[in-house]
């Protein structure tokens, strides 16, 4: 059940018997939200084309919707994040045979912002961005009131919404879904409950779809932060541990490394990013359910209370 040392096959896998005294004194646990406390396998569900005018919607602009997709497609194809991979399968399925006499191309200047989106140049000169609200506001394009309404309406839906643009210009709002992991509220309620820990959740997602989740959870209100950076993540382990909390983290991102890492327990998810599991103390061999968050806490505190109890009747 519980390994110690690299090499253990299954359950939890413990780097060290000091991170195991220092796990059953967690008393605050902050959570990444997306691969963590949902499933990690998002799905484009919308695909709302946006236009500058109304004269735009006619019918020769919306034929361009498959060389839109080829381009997004493109693109994403080049990113690890797993919004990117939705992308590119929503893309595939679309485009489907099309794409056997006109394959995806490669970007050029790809750059990929952890938290915020990816963008890169396709056909030697045209550029294309996807990313959230705040990686096209500081590429300098703006998001029209109406746009915002659309992704408004996703995000209240637990979605995560996300921007395309092509020549600086928005094309196309992405609405993508990744399911909960069915067990999330009952782990979160038995922490709280029954080991009387302060439950976080974390997430670069924005706000209103945390506040979905959140809800789904139920976490209150003002133990949710989102539109978080790595910086901000990890900022928000320093807090909780000036506060005097002895802090676990659990994340599965690239962008929960820095956070995994400052936590007096990280705890990341096997089937999360290779640099995520090297900062954690604890990984998750499976990381299907958050009962096993459960689990390594719960079983940590019940052997210090064991080892103790022997020294007492020594
Ligand atoms: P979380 O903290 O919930 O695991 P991330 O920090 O990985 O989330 O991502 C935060 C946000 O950054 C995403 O919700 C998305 O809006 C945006 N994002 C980052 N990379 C990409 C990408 N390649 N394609 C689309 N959106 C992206
Ligand atoms: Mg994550």
């Amino acid at each position: 059940m519980v390994g110690t040392g690299v090499g253990a096959s299954n359950g939890v896998l413990v780097k060290g018997g000091a991170v195991l005294e220092m796990a059953s004194k967690v008393d605050t646990i902050v959570f990444d939200k997306t691969g963590t406390l949902t499933k990690g396998s998002p799905v484009v569900t919308d695909f709302s084309r946006v236009f500058a005018t109304d004269a735009d919607e006619s019918e020769e602009q919306q034929s361009n919707e498959d060389y839109l997709l080829w381009l997004l497609g493109s693109l994403e194809r080049s990113s690890e994040h797993p919004l990117a991979k939705a992308v590119v399968e929503f893309a595939e399925k679309q485009l489907a045979d099309a794409l056997a006499t006109n394959p995806f191309t490669q970007p050029t200047n790809f750059r990929a912002v952890t938290g915020r989106g990816a963008s890169g140049t396709l056909l030697g000169n045209v550029s294309v961005a996807v990313g959230n609200r705040a990686f096209m506001t500081a590429m300098g394009c703006e998001v029209p009131p109406k746009t915002h309404q659309v992704m408004k309406r996703l995000e209240q839906e637990g979605k995560t919404s996300v921007l395309a643009t092509v020549d600086s210009k928005i094309v196309a709002v992405i609405g993508i879904a990744d399911e909960m992991k069915d067990d999330a509220p009952e782990s979160i309620a038995f922490l709280r409950d029954e080991l009387g820990m302060d439950v976080w959740m974390v997430t670069g997602d924005n706000a209103s779809t945390a506040e979905a989740i959140r809800k789904r959870v139920n976490l209150p209100r003002n133990r949710v932060v989102a539109e978080a950076l790595p910086a901000t993540k990890f900022q928000k382990i320093i807090s909780l541990q000036q506060d005097g909390k002895i802090v676990a983290m659990v994340g599965d991102g690239i962008n929960d490394s820095p956070a995994l890492a400052k936590a007096n327990v990280g705890i990341s998810l096997a089937t999360g990013a290779d640099i995520a599991t090297e900062a954690a103390d604890i990984v998750l061999v499976s990381g299907k359910y958050v009962k096993e968050v459960c689990t390594a806490l719960h079983l940590t505190r019940s052997i210090f209370r064991r080892i103790k109890w022997n020294l007492v009747s020594l």
